[in-house]
């Protein structure tokens, strides 16, 4: 069923873009506007130098894959992404994710921790890590992990870029994003209106009519059934559909990622980082995981923990949860304060959340060490949130590690209230909307082959992570 769902999709990439295409011709920008890393502190600044680099445009649509490499046009459209990944002049590509998190403009973009589909993920991470992205969140499965590294490989060989971290992400209980939805689309009343696949966020729903297999065995068709279902690797669990449902007919499957596979996978030269999901509510679960995972631990640059605002007891179970981890933890560690989780991450709504639990948080005294990170209703005014709430601001570092390359790469011993922002749907809808239009267009397809969906995309995504980039607290201090 799954695969049928699957090949339905594959056979039906039609989805139009919502949005017509960036259609902004201003004049390029010529070297005198490129903007230096001092001046990006300034918003308005970067914002205008961002509208202008924006102005670069292809004239053409597509070539034909194996032919791209030697097209002169085709290098000629990839210098304007290179042009524009240089001229908007991100300060994180060149500087370490570890230097963002402590300026507290680090940027990080959720694959999904169920979203499995590596075509998607691969030019999402290509796209994203040209924007200038500090890490790149991904379910914890190899398979995905290599797509988030061939993007990121082929963002690389585009323009002179440092790699962003890549992050896996594990639960330690049932969690929201730990689930992805279920039903049997030949269960489905024939005149259905189909609300799900209307509903579904990532195209993950893929039905037509056909025949039952009983009927077709038997030779007795007479009226036909819905066909397809969900697409396993492109749903992510974010329970749109579940409530949409006239019959009562979806299901979520909730599953826990195994211990021992993630402990394998985190001693992989291309894995830097851990996430684990966690309620807060049951320490004991979050312990056993922790122990589960072992001396892996040992092989990570960072270790998140992503958990939910639980009013009054947030802060002993993040305290709890530390001395957990603390014996073997030998790297960064990070709290994810996840707002609200699932929330659709669209209007400035779906954000108070987030900066409310940031807010909470920083304002404890008590709180164990680690960087603090939004997530959860990110979105684009996540960062003029937290300016208005005075959390660019720097503060002491806590040295929680004893470990050389802590010591060895923490120059300052300052550091930003919030270290940064998780942008998960939001991320993927903007750049999402050119993803499907060139699958639309060209079936299943590397993005830099199409150069000027390429840079459609960057824009798209340079505009959500410029305002993060743009702030540097640490020199508006000085
Ligand atoms: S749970 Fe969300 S992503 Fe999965 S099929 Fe339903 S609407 Fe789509
Ligand atoms: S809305 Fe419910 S009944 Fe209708 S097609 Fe979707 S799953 Fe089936």
């Amino acid at each position: 069923m799954q695969r049928e769902a699957h090949n339905l999709w594959q056979s039906s990439k039609q989805s139009p873009i919502d949005r017509p295409p960036n259609s902004l011709k201003i004049n390029p920008l010529s070297d005198k506007n490129i903007p230096l890393l001092a001046t990006l502190a300034s918003r308005e600044f970067f914002t205008e130098n961002l509208r202008m680099a924006l102005s670069f445009s292809c004239s053409f649509t597509s070539f034909p894959r194996d032919q791209v490499r030697a097209s002169p046009k085709s290098n000629k459209c990839l210098d304007n992404v290179r042009n524009l990944v240089k001229t908007v002049a991100i300060p994180s590509v060149t500087s370490s994710p570890l230097e963002s998190l402590r300026k507290g403009n680090w940027v990080k973009l959720i694959c999904g921790a169920s979203f499995e589909d590596v075509v998607d993920i691969r030019n999402l991470s290509l796209v994203y890590t040209l924007a200038g992205v500090d890490c790149i969140d991904c379910a914890a499965d190899g398979a995905v992990v290599s797509a988030v590294n061939d993007g990121i490989e082929a963002a690389k060989e585009i323009a002179a870029l440092r790699r962003p971290w890549v992050m896996v992400s594990v639960n330690d209980d049932e969690d929201l994003h730990f689930r992805k939805a279920e039903f049997d689309a030949e269960d489905c009343p024939l005149d259905c209106s189909r609300p799900c696949e209307v509903v579904c966020p990532a195209s993950a729903i893929a039905l037509k009519e056909g025949n039952s297999l009983a009927e077709v065995s038997l030779g007795t068709s007479t009226s036909g059934v819905l066909k397809g279902g969900v697409i396993t690797e492109r749903c992510y669990g974010c329970g749109r559909c579940f409530p949409v449902c006239p019959y009562d007919k979806i299901r979520a499957v909730a599953y826990k990622r195994d211990t021992t596979a993630t402990a394998e996978l985190i001693t992989r030269n291309d894995v830097d980082a851990l996430e684990i999901h966690t309620s807060g509510r049951q320490t004991s679960l979050f312990k056993e995981l922790w122990d589960g995972l072992g001396d892996s631990i040992s092989y990570l640059r960072l270790v998140a923990v992503s958990l939910p605002n639980t009013g009054d007891s947030t802060i002993s179970s993040m305290n709890t949860m530390y001395s957990i981890m603390q014996p073997k933890l030998r790297c960064f560690n990070l709290w994810q304060l996840d707002g609200r989780p699932m929330s659709g991450d669209i209007g400035r709504g779906a954000t108070r959340e987030s900066i409310a639990f940031a807010v909470q948080v920083a304002a404890v005294k008590d709180k164990p060490p680690g960087f603090l990170q939004l997530a959860g209703g990110t979105n684009i005014h996540t960062v003029d949130g937290l300016k208005k709430m005075g959390l660019f601001q720097t503060t002491s570092i806590t040295n929680n590690s004893n470990d050389e390359r802590m010591t060895a790469t923490s120059p300052s011993s300052l550091h930003a209230l919030v270290g940064g922002i998780a942008y998960g749907g939001y991320a993927r809808k903007i750049v999402g909307r050119v993803l499907r239009s060139l699958q639309s267009q060209n079936g299943v397809a590397r993005i830099e082959d199409y150069p000027d969906q390429l840079l459609e995309a960057l824009r798209e995504a340079l505009a959500l992570v410029g305002t993060s980039k743009c702030h540097d607290p640490l020199l508006t201090m000085s």
